[in-house]
């Protein structure tokens, strides 16, 4: 078991792994066309693991042609959807298999603890491989109560070709959000990976390729966003464009797609996710652990991080109290070592970012009660300790912008009516979470907070079957559970008139 492994285990594996650096077009791995790569950096120590094929228009043009070969070639697309089941299953399968794998690579490039890629990384991402794989061949079409002399059929067909865009913060399980349904559905896809993070993407294009994905059905182009995810935005043959990261570059893809071909895109952006705890809180130790982990999980390099906190007044200081002695026991560490709870922010640019919100927030005036200081840790990497800063009014800047980093906005509040409206005060709708124990407030609020997922006694809950997505500039579109197909199909009525 994967768990059991040491800091040094995990360390003397590093030499044996071999990456895979190209880009995965039609099927094959290949240089990209100009000959450019870029530095693949572990960020925990600074080093170059390997120098990975900076894909640009001409790839963009090879991958999307091979995509469209396939699509049409049929062989995937028109595959008995239990065939496909098959091969989706066998696809995850390969992926717990070569679960060390994938979690030592997904840690040692984007530098989260390794004790979450083992456990919640690889297997959530094989799980969703899996479960979308299971459901294709239990959906049925539609049939219109028409009159009796004719027959209207609802189907739902693939899209086509589908580019997925995905950042650098969950780089396995937000590729495996997109692409399961995706190809569940029969479409070809092409997966750009954050240059940040492309080593588990390009590992699941040898594995899809193994458990028998056809030729051009999956490619993964590994690039910069400018080139290779504008090209693939701006594609006059990209059906479909599905996309996971900030709400500045979301925009940018409504734009490519508007003065292209009006191809459909579907964003999963930004939040500044309001967690709300009243006086009346069933469990105060539980709010805090909940909260603890719903803004320091993953370095706080979470979309739907709680990241700011509602308080009621009364119970203001004595829940801190609880949450910040959490986060003393969350400071940073070697994330290959498994005790490590927070590992290393993905590279120095998004550092110096956090950081600079950290300054922000003290010269906007809130009081910095914890934390605010990077640390470096065997004199390399970009580590940063878990912040709170206490008394922030909702217009600070630390309030609205979205810091995707371990720095905790706590607002107090006079009562349940005032912690509404600041929840609400916000451009973004990920998540919210509310702690009560009065069933009234619990179903009120869940109805009035403007995001597409409410939590109720709880932070970040859900699976596979629950549908997650954004009200507001947090996006559109779903992803997860079947209503993740809707993105990736198109629906046809075919109207038959009986003689
Ligand atoms: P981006 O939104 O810039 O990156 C996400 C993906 O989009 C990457 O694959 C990226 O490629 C690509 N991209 C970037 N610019 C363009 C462009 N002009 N056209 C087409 N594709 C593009 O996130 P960042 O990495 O820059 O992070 C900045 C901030 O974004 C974070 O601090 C955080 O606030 C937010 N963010 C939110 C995420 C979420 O899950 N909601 C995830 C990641 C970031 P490339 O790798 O080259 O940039």
């Amino acid at each position: 078991m994967s768990a059991q492994l040491s800091r040094d285990d995990w360390k003397g594996r590093i030499g044996g792994l071999s990456y895979r650096n190209q880009a995965f077009i039609g099927g094959k791995f290949t240089a990209s066309l100009t000959g450019k790569t870029f530095d693949c950096v572990n960020p925990a120590t600074g080093q170059v693991l390997t120098k990975v094929a900076a894909c640009e228009q001409a790839d963009v043009d090879a991958a999307v042609k091979a995509a469209r070969a396939a699509f049409e070639k049929g062989t995937w697309a028109n595959m008995a959807p239990a065939q496909r089941k098959r091969i989706m299953l066998k696809l995850a399968d390969l992926m717990m298999k070569n679960r060390e794998e994938l979690a030592l690579l997904e840690t040692l490039d984007m530098g989260k603890p390794i004790a979450f890629s083992t456990t919640v990384d690889v297997p959530g991402s094989a799980n969703t491989v899996q479960w979308f794989g299971e459901a294709i061949d239990k959906i049925y079409d539609e049939v219109a109560p028409t009159p009796g002399n004719v027959i209207a059929m609802i189907t739902r067909e693939a899209a086509g070709v589908v580019a997925c865009v995905v950042p650098w913060n969950f780089p396995l399980l937000m590729a495996c959000w997109k692409i399961s349904p995706a190809l569940a559905a029969g479409n070809s896809v092409i997966l750009k990976p954050a240059e940040q993070s492309p080593l588990t993407a390009l590992r699941l294009a040898e594995l899809a390729a193994e458990a028998g994905i056809p030729e051009g059905v999956f490619n993964v182009l590994p690039g910069f966003g400018e080139t290779a995810g504008q090209a693939l935005g701006r594609h006059m043959d990209v059906d479909v464009l599905a996309f996971t990261g900030s709400t500045e570059v979301g925009k940018y893809f409504l734009r490519y797609s508007g003065e292209s071909n009006m191809k459909q895109v579907w964003l999963e952006c930004g939040g500044k996710s309001p967690n709300i705890v009243l006086a009346d809180a069933p469990n105060l130790d539980v709010a805090a652990r909940r909260t603890a982990f719903g803004i320091w999980f993953n370095q706080g390099e979470v979309c739907t991080a709680g990241s700011r906190l509602i308080v009621e007044d009364k119970i203001k200081d004595e829940f801190l109290a609880k949450v910040m002695a959490i986060g003393q026991k969350m400071m940073p560490g070697d994330p290959l070592d498994p005790k490590t709870q927070m590992g290393a922010m993905v590279d120095e640019t998004q550092t110096k970012r956090v950081m600079g919100y950290i300054d922000a927030g003290q010269k906007e005036g809130a009081k910095l009660a914890m934390g605010g200081k990077q640390v470096h840790i065997d004199n390399a990497g970009s580590f940063i300790e878990p912040t709170v800063f206490d008394n922030v009014d909702n217009r600070m800047k630390i309030a609205q912008e979205e810091i995707f980093g371990p720095v905790l906005s706590v607002i107090p509040v006079k009562d349940a009516e005032q912690a509404l409206t600041v929840a609400n005060d916000t451009i973004y709708g990920l998540a919210s979470a509310i702690f009560t124990s009065d069933i009234n407030k619990a179903f009120k609020f869940s109805k009035a907070l403007r995001s597409g997922s409410v939590w109720v006694n709880t932070y970040d809950g859900g699976d596979i079957t629950t549908p997650f997505g954004g009200y507001k500039q947090s996006g559109n579109g779903r992803d997860k559970s079947l209503h993740a197909f809707d993105k990736f199909t198109q629906m046809k009525t075919t109207w038959i008139q009986l003689g």
